[in-house]
């Protein structure tokens, strides 16, 4: 009991609260950085949970802001933490809780065991959203911080884009950004936090979204083949997946080299792009790659140059014909 008495007698100081540390060195939200803190403690525990077992991990936590979220990144014994944020006003109030912590990536290029490794954080959605398809692309090149394994990362976003990075075949939110996560990685919309949440409040609500790259990803084409086919094919969303199919190919050879694609691939032209399968897109991302191989140029092709193209000819010719009329 005396020992206990004696031992709180000697208890460090709690470490600030994040609205402390705010107040403590005026870190005013700034808009342009589309700055919102969470300060409810609860919420980041959350949040951080989500990322799974972060004991002896390594983590990259982008955009820490006051250090809602570094706090329980740090208590659930993550090995080491690098930290990434833009304004530079937030590093005094970071360093009393980091600073007895390695927070650097200390990762071996000669590893034979694939290490923890974890991307976390609640960014700008103006940048979350950038970030997250160059790290789908890292992810599908092996390359970046996919180069060790299947790091897993754990964001926030906008509900919309949470909901549309998970949503099913078929739904009314499935979209580009839907295929392009679900063929390289299981995506889970954990949860919902509403922006009142938030300090300063944003307009709207925020979901955390889990990715955890598969070992295999769906489609095995390259990257930019396969962000191809989803962009034409979700070009005209309301329309038959046909329509925009059909813009992958030159004028000259539309309809001919559209209904090569769709038979090959074995998928129905009726379909609305946001029916199509990710099978079904593999089946599209593998025809197309044979087209291809078999004419050359067309992986270059973009059919708005061509009609810009056409625009400019048009317009030529029309001046010519002005100058003869007169
Ligand atoms: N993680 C903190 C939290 O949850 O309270 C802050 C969240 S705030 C929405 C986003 C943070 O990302 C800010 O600290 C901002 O300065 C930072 N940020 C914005 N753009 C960034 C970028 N390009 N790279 C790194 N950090 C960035």
């Amino acid at each position: 009991m005396a020992a206990t008495q004696k031992l709180a007698c000697f208890r460090l100081p709690p470490l600030p609260t994040i609205k402390e540390i705010i107040k403590l060195y005026n870190l005013r939200a700034e808009k342009q950085l589309s700055q919102n803190f969470l300060l409810d403690m609860r919420l980041t525990d959350k949040i951080v949970r989500q990322a799974g077992n972060l004991k002896d991990a390594h983590v990259c936590e982008v955009g820490p802001g006051p250090g809602g979220l570094t706090r329980p990144i740090l208590k659930a014994g993550a090995a080491d933490l690098l930290v990434v944020e833009k304004d530079t006003r937030f590093i005094p109030g970071l360093q009393p809780f980091l600073e007895h912590e390695r927070f650097f990536m200390n990762v071996c290029v000669c590893i034979s065991v694939p290490p923890n490794l974890h991307i976390i954080g609640n960014l700008p959605f103006s940048v979350s959203t950038p970030l997250i398809i160059k790290w789908l692309e890292q992810m599908s090149n092996r390359t970046g911080c996919f180069m060790f394994g299947r790091t897993r990362l754990t964001l926030t976003f906008q509900k919309e884009v949470a909901e549309r990075l998970t949503a099913s075949t078929g739904s009314r939110q499935r979209s580009r950004l839907s295929v392009m996560a679900q063929y390289l990685c299981t995506v889970k919309n954990c949860f919902t936090i509403p922006g009142c949440a938030f300090v300063p409040k944003p307009n709207v609500d925020v979901g955390v979204v889990h990715f955890t790259p598969l070992a295999q990803p769906q489609i095995q084409q390259p990257f930019k083949l396969v962000e191809r086919i989803v962009k034409n094919a979700f070009q005209f969303r309301r329309k038959h997946c046909r329509r925009g199919l059909e813009m992958l190919f030159p004028e000259s050879q539309r309809q001919e080299l559209t209904e090569e694609l769709l038979c090959s691939a074995d998928v129905d032209p009726t379909l609305r792009p946001t029916e199509i399968s990710i099978s079904e897109f593999r089946a599209l991302a593998d025809a197309y790659s044979k087209l291809c191989e078999e004419n050359q140029g067309l992986i270059d092709y973009d059919f708005r140059e061509e009609l810009k193209l056409k625009h400019q000819a048009k317009r030529h010719i029309n001046s010519k014909l002005l100058k003869l009329s007169y």
